[in-house]
């Protein structure tokens, strides 16, 4: 496999099409947004420089890595010699399906079709395609060029034979892929993401201000980064997609978001990609500013609603 093409150039896309490029595949990166492709070759490069300075790549790996990837806005161009096509487009189901039936107009009959999808049933996005078979989750994990983990996600008719395959390509990007079943969140997203909706809830309920509760996760339960500030790095837009599917999945209101985790999104605090979520960040940087409104400790109800 020699030639990939990654849908959808924001965080993840961006990501995973550095990932491949890095590891000498010859990628094309495709956007219906030219600001958007602008932007991930612009983090692609940062990313890359970040790399050559920590000395992890040389400047000629750099300057290979770049010339291996190349920037389209047409769909059908882009995956013209397409093998394996990992779709990283918005987490909105209609979308996807739709991205899926027009890749199986537009592919090769052996074409893979991958999908990055956060919690949306592979099995379904299969069943739009004629070619079941050969229909996977290729789970990324964010920032894509650091994090290990890929969890491989199989549909109801993936074929142990694209499994493997595909589980030997991630290995090949020294990342380590994990196999799981197709049911709503996959593994990764059903612990983590209702763990992120109860710390909104501590939140909204006045439990703790939001330092607190990234303390108490980071300091207490040596997680790297605590709830409040993950959910900022995922994207509130994305957390609230997911606990959708996780509700709508199985049917147990456990699941319901959290409503200031609606209200926000509502609002259009969508956490670092839109400058503030719980966090504030600097315009075009993931540098925490302050914790803004909420930071005070006891937050309570009336002074969220
Ligand atoms: P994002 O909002 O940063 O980027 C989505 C990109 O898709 C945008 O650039 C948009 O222009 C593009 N797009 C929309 N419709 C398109 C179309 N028809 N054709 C081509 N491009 C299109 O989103 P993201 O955070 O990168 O998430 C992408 C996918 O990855 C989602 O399925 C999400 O659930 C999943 N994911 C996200 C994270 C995370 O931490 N953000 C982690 C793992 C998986």
């Amino acid at each position: 496999m020699k030639n990939i093409t990654v849908i959808g150039a924001g965080t993840m896309g961006s990501g995973i099409a550095h990932v491949f490029a890095q590891y000498g595949y010859e990628v094309v990166l495709n956007d219906i947004s030219a600001p958007a492709l602008e932007k991930a070759l612009a983090s692609i490069t940062k990313n890359l420089d970040r790399m050559v300075e920590k000395a992890k790549l040389t400047g000629e790996d750099k300057v290979n890595t770049l010339n291996r990837l190349t920037l389209n806005s047409d769909l059908e161009s882009a995956v013209e010699n397409a093998e394996l096509v990992i779709e990283a487009a918005t987490e909105n189901e209609s979308l996807k399906l739709k991205i899926f039936t027009d890749l199986e107009r537009m592919c090769g009959p052996n074409t893979i079709l991958a999908s990055n999808t956060s919690a949306i049933s592979l099995t379904k996005i299969a069943s739009i395609t004629k070619r079941p078979d050969k229909v996977i989750g290729m789970h990324f994990m964010n920032p894509a060029p650091i994090m290990k983990l890929v969890e491989i996600i199989r549909g109801y008719n993936t074929s142990d034979e694209v499994c493997e395959l595909i589980m030997n390509l991630t290995k090949a990007l020294d990342k380590v892929p994990v196999e799981v079943n197709d049911y709503p969140g996959f593994v990764s997203n059903r612990i983590l993401i209702p763990m992120i909706n109860e710390a909104i809830h501590c939140l909204y309920e006045g439990v703790a201000g939001v330092e607190e509760i990234d303390t108490v996760m980071k300091l207490g339960m040596a997680h790297p980064m605590g709830p409040l500030q993950l959910a900022d790095f995922i994207g509130l837009d994305v957390c609230l997609a997911i606990l959708r599917v996780l509700e709508d999945g199985f049917g147990n209101p456990k699941y319901a978001p959290c409503p200031l985790l609606v209200k926000m999104v509502t609002a259009n605090k969508l956490g670092v990609k839109s400058g503030e979520g719980f966090y504030s960040y600097t315009p075009g940087s993931k540098e925490l500013v302050v914790a803004p409104k909420f930071s005070r400790f006891p937050a309570t109800l009336s002074n969220l609603s």
